[in-house]
């Protein structure tokens, strides 16, 4: 149930956002992810019945993949890996157990509606200056899931 897990953090965070923003439904949510968390499909999935009846039923979901990068100790260098579970550098064949992205979730942006009575021509947007974290995980070389 973890992806579930995952889904219900994410709305939860994206409507306290919209709530502080006095907005009354989020049409869209952008999130980052690393191709590490294994969360891609599963959070697409999850997403939409995770949402329903909350302010963020019917929002768009947005997830942008972010890629497996290492840094060689040896090269002195950020790499990309040959493959998402290599941890290897590709120039040089050190093992790279430092991964500098490929494991992030994060929320990037939402955008929000406010109710009928100030309702404006645009919708409000948020970005969030820091992204919020919403990462579970964070011990060197272990999948999420
Ligand atoms: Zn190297």
């Amino acid at each position: 149930m973890h992806e579930l897990t995952l889904a219900r953090n994410l709305i939860e965070l994206a409507c306290e956002h919209a709530r502080a923003q006095g907005a009354d439904r989020v049409k869209r949510i952008q999130v980052r992810l690393g191709v590490l968390s294994g969360m891609l499909k599963p959070l697409y999935f999850c997403f939409g019945p995770a949402a329903r009846g909350t302010l963020c039923e019917d929002a768009l979901l947005e997830i942008e993949e972010v890629p497996l990068t290492v840094e060689c100790p040896n090269c002195r260098a950020v790499k990309v890996p040959h493959t998402r579970y290599s941890f290897r550098c590709p120039t040089c064949g050190s093992p790279t157990p430092k991964v500098v992205t490929g494991r992030e979730m994060v929320l990037v942006a939402l955008e929000l509606e406010a109710s009928d009575r100030k309702k404006r021509r645009r919708p409000k947007r948020r970005r969030a200056g820091r992204a919020d974290d919403l990462a579970m995980d964070n011990q060197a070389g272990e999948r999420i899931r």
